[in-house]
């Protein structure tokens, strides 16, 4: 059975402390804790009575705003690769159902791939990813436990990628992108390149798509949740490979969409079109974003480090992964022996909300949780407008 998510159960089971008058310092879930960008609520607001059903691949207009989004990023683009839909994590699930075999699993990695793979009838062949790395196997462990997986009967045929990673905040580095790449290229896999926290990289500039490397091979998913803060708004997109891949993908997902969501809301499009053509209030206030998720998590990283903790230093999006091994005899000592006890110790005792590492694949014995930054900027649109516009946050 597919249980409810951990991170929106993790929400839930707050939202009903809270409810019941407790304090919770909610670090558990992965939302921007932003307010709506004012400009964009106006498009919004001005698209209400847009009440047709839309196009299943989104309005050509929005299409096109795509297409120069990905372009200013160094991906050539034409809108016949480009789907909009309810959130990426639709067409995450999209894809999986459309192309037939394995997924190949970097661990840690994000709740839903596993799950998703479980819905669409998939194994998950997991391979961990390096100490210094986010969201990219190790090239070696990848190319063992591909080899190791056929032995075995699987048939792996996808390699999700996480550009930049959740749960870890961190963005890998071009050479390991490169080299999984020319793997993926060598074993005939389709690389899914979730891209949703690229334009939160605090060095934008360092980023590489494997899109740009194996474009015939490679989707990008992305959406505006994150960098924009909408994610209740639930608008993602898809660009889809260049050539024959590509054509039978987009076939594959108009009668995946078209039966499961229709097409993404309509006023939605036109949000997607205005935040896509990037006018400077959008950019600024994507830079404004990034600079904040930065200093915060690195002042939290600071406290982990200081506390006794290992932890990669993060250089994207608004997460932190800490590792509380170091501090493995006091815990022992108070009875907890795994990331769930850690999680509930924590909430139950302390009223801090983190999500264990075992929910992202990880093993449930360690010590290691996720904590989402982003939820510190205050409780209030005006704590966090605030801190948005400091340019000292
Ligand atoms: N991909 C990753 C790695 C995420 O962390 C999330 C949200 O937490 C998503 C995708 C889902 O994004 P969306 O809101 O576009 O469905």
């Amino acid at each position: 059975m597919i249980k409810h998510s951990a991170t929106l159960a993790v929400n839930e089971k707050i939202a009903a402390r809270r409810a019941s008058g407790q304090t919770v310092v909610h670090l558990g879930f992965g939302e921007a804790g932003l307010p709506v960008l004012p400009a964009v609520a106006d498009v919004l607001r001005a698209a209400a009575d847009q009440n047709a059903y839309g196009p299943v691949l989104g309005s050509a207009s929005a299409r096109e705003a795509a297409t120069g989004y990905f372009q200013r990023r160094d991906l050539p683009t034409t809108a016949g690769q480009i789907i909009f839909g309810p959130g990426s994590k639709a067409l995450l699930y999209g894809v999986l159902a459309a192309i037939p075999g394995d997924l190949v699993l970097p661990t840690p990695s994000w709740v839903t791939y596993a799950a998703q793979a479980a819905l669409t009838g998939k194994r998950t062949i997991p391979v961990p990813i390096p100490a210094a790395a986010g969201g990219v196997p190790d090239p070696a462990e990848l190319e063992s436990a591909l080899h190791t997986a056929r032995a075995n009967g699987a048939d792996p045929k996808i390699l999700i990628l996480t550009l930049p990673d959740n749960p870890t905040g961190t963005a890998a580095g071009a050479d390991l992108v490169k080299q999984v790449t020319e793997i993926a290229a060598r074993e005939d896999l389709v690389i899914l390149s979730d891209e949703i926290y690229r334009d939160l990289t605090h060095h934008p500039e360092d980023h590489v798509s494997p899109a740009s490397l194996l474009p015939e091979r490679t989707v990008v998913t992305s959406g505006l949740s994150k960098s924009m803060a909408l994610g209740g708004w639930r608008i993602g997109l898809a660009r889809l490979p260049d050539g024959p891949l590509g054509a039978t993908l987009t076939d594959d997902l108009i009668g995946i969409a078209s039966e499961v969501w229709s097409s993404m809301a309509m006023p939605m499009q036109f949000a997607a079109e205005y935040v896509l053509s990037e006018p400077a209030e959008v950019t600024d206030r994507i830079t404004r974003s990034r600079n904040l998720h930065a200093a915060v998590a690195h002042a939290v990283h600071e406290i982990f480090r200081s506390a006794g903790a290992t932890c990669r230093t993060p250089n994207a999006a608004f997460y932190l992964y800490p590792d509380l091994e170091p501090l493995r005899p006091q815990l022992e000592s108070a009875g907890i022996t795994t990331a769930e006890q850690l999680s509930a110790h924590l909430l139950d005792q302390h009223g801090v909300a983190v999500l264990a590492g075992s929910h992202f694949g990880d093993d449930p014995g360690a010590y290691r949780f996720r904590v989402a930054t982003s939820l510190l900027y205050g409780s209030t649109d005006d704590q966090r407008l605030q801190a948005l516009a400091s340019d000292d946050p």
